[in-house]
């Protein structure tokens, strides 16, 4: 599982400036999707090779007993006790402030791996801008400047050093990777039928077999199977644990989520049709859609709806979420057990157009109808010239297509060449990627 960092200090000390550069390399196409919303405080970050994702807990006055200061402390504390690190920023320019020493008191408490680091630090030297918090009691702190990015780089190393460090300590046994089939994911915002759905795939009496205790940070991984074919279900988010001995854990989790997002091959969209479509729900479809998994929506909560209603919410959907067109939509209710059939079909073809395999001869000639039919445009004097295209990646299928002065290439015309080979290759409900690379 990808680990999980949290960004907790007091308002403008520069946590979202960090956690800007830390997310910073997103595929432009996802960026400019219209009706796509972003929550702007989860994200996924990559130093290196190593993935993880990162929270920016916006500001955080611990002692508020109400009103939005009160609910922002509420969400830090579930931020903090999701997280495998706590990056507590302060502030080098003002100094040390009381409300550092409160956040610190809190940070002690929770237990999490915590890394006092100061932020503002450019031009600064060392001694002096660190000075005032050796005070707080968490060792030597780390210098950065988040806005010019000096130290960002190996703050992130040595956090996720420390973050593998211990989780080998945890587990000495690895990981055994056994073929699973499909790996499914059924996210979605609370009360949408999550859980009444995991119900109708499995069956009470499986799902009792399975309702054992585990610890909340584990991903759960529940094999079954349906009309002949293997899935795991990965209930990353505890749907299956609540409201027995899990009772206290918080009803939705964004970080539950994200992970059971990027554990998954096919992710299952769940929304209620008795509700209209929430920003919550276009957050966790940006989240879906970021990632690269295969998507299935389903709207749930089908019966009983007056076909003044369901025409309502066919509108919202196309208005809300036109962003998800490459995936197919059903009409469901998990309570009546109806339309799920054809639901568990579309996961399957998501699944078979996710994992496909194109050989570079078929991509080829792909490419070159798509040239034929439309030529890039120039840019300037420049003629991007692509020569040809294989396959780079599955889950999302990934056309990397080679050739002279592709830089030239703009997003339009992106847009034309994906809808292509979509078209060509019958890919129906996941993503597809297109890179390019230029020889000269
Ligand atoms: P947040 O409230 O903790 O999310 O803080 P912001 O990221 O919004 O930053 C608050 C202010 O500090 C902004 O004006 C930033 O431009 C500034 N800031 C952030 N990082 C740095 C830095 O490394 N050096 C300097 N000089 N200013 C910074
Ligand atoms: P979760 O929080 O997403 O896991 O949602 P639950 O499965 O706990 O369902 C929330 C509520 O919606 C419960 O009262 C369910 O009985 C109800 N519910 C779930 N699916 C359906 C459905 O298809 N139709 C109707 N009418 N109610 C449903």
């Amino acid at each position: 599982m990808k680990p999980v960092i949290a960004l907790v200090g007091r308002p403008n000390v520069g946590k979202s400036t960090l956690f800007n550069r830390l997310t910073r390399s997103r595929d432009a196409l996802v960026a400019d999707l219209p009706g796509l919303t972003r929550d702007r405080h989860y994200g996924e970050g990559r130093v290196g090779e190593r993935p993880f994702l990162v929270i920016d807990t916006g500001g955080f006055e611990p002692v508020a007993k109400e009103g939005i200061m009160h609910e922002m402390a509420k969400q830090t504390k579930q931020a903090v006790a999701e997280a495998d690190a706590v990056i507590f920023l302060v502030d080098g320019r003002q100094g040390l402030t009381p409300h550092d020493k409160t956040i610190t008191d809190f940070l002690r408490k929770s237990g999490r791996q915590v890394l006092l680091v100061v932020n503002k630090s450019e031009g600064m030297k060392y001694t002096t801008v660190t000075a005032d918090f050796y005070e707080l009691g968490l060792g030597d702190p780390y210098v950065i400047s988040a806005a010019h990015g000096d130290g960002v780089h190996d703050l992130v190393n040595e956090t996720l050093d420390l973050v593998f460090g211990a989780r080998q300590a945890e587990q000495e046994e690895p990981e055994e990777k056994q073929e699973s089939g499909i790996k499914l994911a059924i996210v979605g915002r609370p009360n949408v039928g999550k859980s009444t759905l995991v119900n109708a795939l499995l069956g009470e009496e499986r799902v009792i077999a399975f309702d054992m205790p585990g610890t909340t940070r584990d991903s759960i991984e529940i094999p079954f199977e349906r009309e002949g074919k293997h899935y795991t279900l990965i209930d990353t988010a505890g749907i299956r644990r609540r409201g027995k001995v899990f009772e206290a854990i918080e009803k939705f989790s964004v970080v539950k989520t994200l992970q059971s997002i990027s554990e998954a091959n096919v992710v299952l969209l769940l929304l209620d049709a008795q509700q209209d479509i929430s920003e919550q729900d276009a957050h966790i479809a940006g989240f879906i859609l970021e990632s690269g998994r295969a998507l299935v929506v389903g709207i749930n909560k089908w019966d009983g709806l007056t076909s003044d209603r369901r025409d309502e919410i066919k509108i919202d959907l196309d208005r809300k979420l036109s962003f998800l067109s490459f995936a197919k939509f059903h009409f469901i209710s998990a309570l009546k057990s109806t339309g799920i059939g054809p639901l568990m079909k579309s996961v399957n073809s998501a699944y078979a157009a996710a994992m496909i395999n194109l050989s570079t001869p078929k991509l080829t000639r792909a490419l070159e109808e798509a040239v034929e039919h439309q030529q890039p445009r120039r840019k300037g004097s420049i003629r991007p010239k692509m020569r040809y295209a294989h396959q780079g990646g599955q889950n999302p299928p990934i056309v990397v297509i080679h050739g002279n002065a592709l830089d030239a290439i703009d997003d339009n015309y992106k847009r034309y060449l994906e809808k292509h080979f979509r078209e060509t290759f019958s890919l129906i409900g996941t993503p597809l990627r297109i890179e390019f690379r230029s020889g000269k």
